[in-house]
């Protein structure tokens, strides 16, 4: 039976220990980090994860504000908006909550935010220098899971690891911070052979957002599994990418759903928001 990878646990104390540098921080600059999130419209799930940032910015000791746009907002009002808190030196953390309004280029919204304030990681030069191995606010998911590979007592070095799902925000950035890391690293999309590039990994993470596609009796025994996927059953059910149960009997370490990688996302965007206010990585 594989080692439960409790992220609720870790992610705690990611945030007692950025919580512990905020103090360190307040004192010594004199200065209190600050994180504003931008929300547009009324998405019921963009609401509760605004409302848990905000809770947990608070409580690690940052001022916090939501700046709540009504749904029809132009995008240049919100490209105003951004540059506004771009300018605001009390900000030093700036998220805009996805998914924006269809009539709103998701894209041009991200690039306007400073990369320095960018603590989602998402804007064009952050990637990049992702991309370059060199310093850079990193988007906080892959961030989270690789912390929980380093809690699990597993280090990517040498070891097969291999990343389902390719997306800007999870996928390519946690193949990029693996590579980093030395892993010999393979990315699967949908027209991949998921069955025999799954048996290959030691490592694997699944970020896909299919409600356990991927069965326990294609893993390598012993892998470590880090299952990013948030998908909720019509029984309402939340279940990961991975067909947990039997994924468990192969496994040496995996990341349950819920209880694992999510609460890691919010503790990194702390981590992010106290490196953008200390002027950088
Ligand atoms: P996304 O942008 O929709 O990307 C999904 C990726 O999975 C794509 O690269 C897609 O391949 C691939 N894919 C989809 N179906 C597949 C299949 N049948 N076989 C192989 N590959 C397949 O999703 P995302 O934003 O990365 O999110 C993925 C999951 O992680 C979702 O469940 C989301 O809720 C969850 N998530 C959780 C957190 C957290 O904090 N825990 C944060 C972000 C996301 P193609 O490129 O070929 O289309």
């Amino acid at each position: 039976m594989a080692q439960l990878i409790d992220g609720k646990a870790v992610a705690a104390r990611v945030r007692a220990e950025v919580q512990a540098d905020v103090e360190r921080f307040k004192a010594a600059r004199g200065l209190v980090p600050g994180l504003a999130v931008v929300r547009v419209g009324e998405d019921p799930a963009s609401k509760i994860y605004v409302t848990g940032k905000k809770k947990a910015a608070e409580e690690v000791g940052f001022r916090s504000w939501e700046h709540h746009l009504r749904e029809d907002i132009s995008q240049e009002a919100l490209l105003v908006r951004v540059r506004q808190l771009n300018e605001d030196p009390s900000v030093h953390g700036i998220l805009v909550q996805l998914p924006l309004p269809k009539h709103i280029d998701a894209e041009r919204i991200i690039s306007a935010v400073s990369p320095e304030k960018d603590v989602d990681g998402f804007h064009p030069v952050n990637a990049g220098l992702l991309s370059l191995g060199q310093p850079g606010l990193r988007p906080c998911t892959p961030l989270g899971a690789m912390r929980l590979l380093e809690e699990a007592g597993c280090a990517p070095a040498g070891k097969r690891a291999v990343v389902v799902g390719r997306s800007n925000i999870v996928g390519k950035p946690m193949a990029l911070m693996l590579l980093q890391a030395d892993a010999t690293v393979t990315v699967c999309h949908r027209k991949s052979d998921l069955p025999r590039e799954v048996a290959q990994a030691d490592i694997l993470v699944v970020a896909v957002g299919v409600p356990e596609l991927i069965q326990g009796e294609w893993l390598k025994p012993g892998a470590v599994v880090i299952d990013v996927g948030m998908n909720r059953k019509p029984d309402g059910k939340l279940v990961g990418d991975v067909a947990f149960q039997a994924a468990s009997q192969r496994a040496s370490a995996i990341t349950p759903v819920p209880g694992g990688v999510g609460p890691m996302t919010i503790a990194m965007l702390m981590r992010n928001t106290l490196i953008a206010a200390s002027g950088g990585v």
